[in-house]
Parts: C-alpha cells; sequence; structure tokens
C-alpha cells in the first residue's frame, strides 16, 4: 500500500482557481477524508492524484516518487466511481475478475486472485451466485473486490454512497470502515457529508473554495476548529458565534464580552482591539439563573435524547441541545451558562482560531 503526498497542487480552468496550492501528506493505510460543500475542490483534487486531470502547478507523490505526468493506467490507483454499479449478466467471480481478464491476464491466475480478494471481503462462499439477488453489504464488497483484485495501491471514492438514502448509507458506512480496518489500504475518500466523513475517516481535509482549510482527525476538527468556516461546517447544530470587541493578553482566562466577564481557555496570543467572536457548541451550554448571558426562547426540536432549543439573546439566535427532560417553554427570559473549558475565540475578521491552551491539551493529551 501507500503513502500519497501533494506539493503545493494548483488547478485552474482558464481565470478560475479550483484547487489553491493544497499541501499534505497522505499516510499509508490511512482512510483520509477530503470534506467541504460543493464546488470547493474535493474532486478536482482527487482526479489529479488520479492522473485524470493535469495539475496546474504542484507535485504528486506516491510513496516517494513523482507522479505528478504520469498516465492514470501507470499509477496503480484504483478509482472507485459508484461501489453499487456491478455487472449483472455476471456472476460474483466474474465481476471480481473482470479487470484481471481485461488485462490479459492467465486463467487460473485470475482464478486464484478472485479467490484471495474475496477470502479477504469475506465473500467466498458468494463467487457463484448472481449479482441482482446480494444484499447492498454484499453488493458493495463485490464492487471493492473488483477494485481490489488489481492490488493497487490505493483507493480513490468519490461520494460513492452519494445516491443512497440515508438509513442504508449509515449502514454502509459501517461496512466500508469495517472493509479499511481489515484491508488497511491507503483510502481517499470525497464527500460533502460530514456524518460519513466523521464516522469513517482517520483524517479529514476540510476543503472551502479550492482551500483546505484544516487537516486533523475527526475530533480535532470538530472540538478545536481552525477557522469560523470549519466551526461551522463540523457538527450539526454548528457552533454558535457571539460577536464582541476587545483586546486579548496571553495568560488571560476570561475575556469582556460586552458588559460581562466570561471565563475561557488560556489565551496563548496577545491581540489588540479587534473584532473577536466567542465560538460555543450547542452542547456546551445550560441553562442557569444566574447565567451572564440572557435570552428567550424562540423554540424546541425534540429529538429523543436530547432537544435543541433556539434562543434569542443580544448577540444573535444561539442553538442550546440540552436533555429532553429539561422543561422549556418558548417565549420564557432564561440565563445561559457555557462551559468555560470549551469555548472557542477567534479573529472574526480573518476568520482564524485565537490560541488558547485547549489547543495545547488536545495536541498533548
Ligand atoms: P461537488 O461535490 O459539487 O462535485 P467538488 O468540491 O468536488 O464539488 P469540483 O468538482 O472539484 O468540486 O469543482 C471545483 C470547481 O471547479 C467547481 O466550481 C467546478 O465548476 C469547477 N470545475 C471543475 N471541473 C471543471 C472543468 N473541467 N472546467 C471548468 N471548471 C471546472
Amino acid at each position: 500500500m501507500a503513502q500519497i503526498r501533494i506539493e503545493y497542487l494548483r488547478k485552474s480552468f482558464d481565470q478560475f482557481t479550483a484547487v489553491e496550492g493544497s499541501t499534505f501528506t497522505i499516510d499509508d493505510g490511512t482512510f483520509f477524508a477530503l470534506l467541504g460543500p460543493s464546488g470547493c475542490g474535493k474532486t478536482t483534487t482527487l482526479r489529479m492524484i488520479a492522473g485524470l486531470e493535469l495539475p496546474t502547478e504542484g507535485k504528486i507523490l506516491l510513496d516517494g516518487e513523482d507522479v505528478t505526468f504520469h498516465r492514470a493506467a501507470a499509477r496503480d490507483i484504483a478509482f472507485v466511481f459508484q461501489l453499487f454499479a456491478l455487472y449483472p449478466h455476471m456472476n460474483v467471480g466474474q465481476n471480481i475478475g473482470f479487470p484481471l481478464k481485461c488485462q490479459g491476464m492467465a486463467r487460473h491466475e485470475i482464478r486464484e486472485r478472485v479467490q484471495e480478494t474475496a477470502r479477504m471481503l469475506r465473500i467466498e462462499h458468494l463467487l457463484s451466485s448472481k449479482t441482482a439477488k446480494l444484499s447492498g453489504g454484499d453488493r458493495q464488497r463485490v464492487a471493492l473486490g473488483r477494485a481490489m483484485v488489481r492490488r493497487p495501491k490505493a483507493f480513490l471514492m468519490d461520494e460513492p454512497l452519494g445516491a443512497l438514502d440515508a438509513e442504508f448509507r449509515h449502514l454502509m458506512c459501517g461496512e466500508l470502515r469495517d472493509l479499511h480496518d481489515r484491508i488497511k489500504a491507503t483510502t481517499v475518500y470525497v464527500t460533502h457529508d460530514q456524518l460519513e466523513a466523521m464516522s469513517m475517516a482517520d483524517q479529514i481535509a476540510i476543503m472551502n473554495k479550492g482551500r483546505v482549510e484544516q487537516i486533523g482527525t475527526p475530533q480535532e476538527v470538530y472540538d478545536r476548529p481552525a477557522c469560523m468556516f470549519v466551526a461551522d461546517f463540523i457538527g450539526s447544530p454548528s457552533m454558535n458565534f457571539l460577536h464582541f470587541e476587545g483586546g486579548l493578553r496571553s495568560g488571560d482566562r476570561a475575556i469582556n464580552f460586552h458588559d460581562t466577564r466570561l471565563a475561557v481557555p488560556e489565551i496563548r496570543e496577545d491581540r489588540a482591539s479587534a473584532a473577536l467572536a466567542l465560538g460555543v457548541r450547542p452542547e456546551h451550554i445550560r441553562f442557569a439563573d444566574a447565567g451572564s448571558v440572557r435570552g428567550e426562547v424562540f423554540g424546541a426540536e425534540y429529538l429523543g435524547t436530547t432537544q435543541i432549543v433556539t434562543i434569542d439573546t443580544a448577540y444573535g439566535r444561539v442553538a442550546a441541545r440540552l436533555p429532553s427532560s429539561a422543561s422549556v417553554r418558548i417565549g420564557e427570559t432564561v440565563g445561559l451558562e457555557f462551559n468555560s473549558d470549551r469555548l472557542s475565540l477567534f479573529d472574526a475578521g480573518s476568520g482564524l482560531a485565537i490560541r488558547t491552551a485547549r489547543e495545547e491539551g488536545m495536541r498533548h493529551g
């Protein structure tokens, strides 16, 4: 299997820049998700790694070898477009062996490779079955088998579950991750669905307008977003932003938030007075009579174990995730208390996160 490294990768279509100077490394055996909204450059990045699109600038290295100008076929990478598209007139074994047959491999060799692949995917017992009768999970295994049988160095997948309904997609995410854990193939997976990325990936690169905004584990990008775009994109409902003006000093453990003082994780940089934003995840808010931010309950959405309560404050509408047992009355005035250890701070102008002790806490344990 393989390490994939991309360096200063850029792709322009005439005047329009679809991918802007990406640099990152995907370690051998990693399940790596490229996540972002429609049009942010995920597919273009993937197509460049596959060799289906030539970069305008930059390099692609596969296990240290520069493959930037190698043809797709010479890269030894499997591009999986649609996991469920199988040949209906062939049985499972023929479906899996088809790419080898196209390469002109000898029949006995194809047989061995197909059997080895089926063994890895635990579908040996299905080799002579027709594909029409297979369950969704088995269809996915066969489609992956067809990609694996060539023994590629890496798998590239572009929204392979996009056409499925939500429940089935969730099931397939579990299947795909399970397969990855057994095969340990380097996988680059493009999706605009944060739940898919969060549930499957070891590492997520979040893209916005052609740029990679942050790369990290699902926990890192959720808990310590590098910028307001990531904070807003990851999490449902999104992180709340409460805007204020002020200066910050390294070592401070509280901020002047309008006319009140709020405890925050220790600040690790100096800031002259600037437009700032306090970032609060909905689950880090609770109702407290003495809470320093007050507001009026606008609505409540019951979700079973929790409820999402929206509150109109002087600083905008805020979403809080509360236990469904909490009694909430629309229109009542409530005090809000934030879990001070879990707050984020951003420069509202650049959108970038302010460094705090939380970041270090994450990196070192
Ligand atoms: P989606 O999820 O909608 O596919 P994406 O993040 O994968 O989005 P890309 O398909 O990489 O985005 O496209 C990035 C931008 O580049 C889009 O604005 C798209 O219109 C543009 N683009 C992609 N391919 C071409 C092309 N061949 N010619 C011109 N513009 C292109």
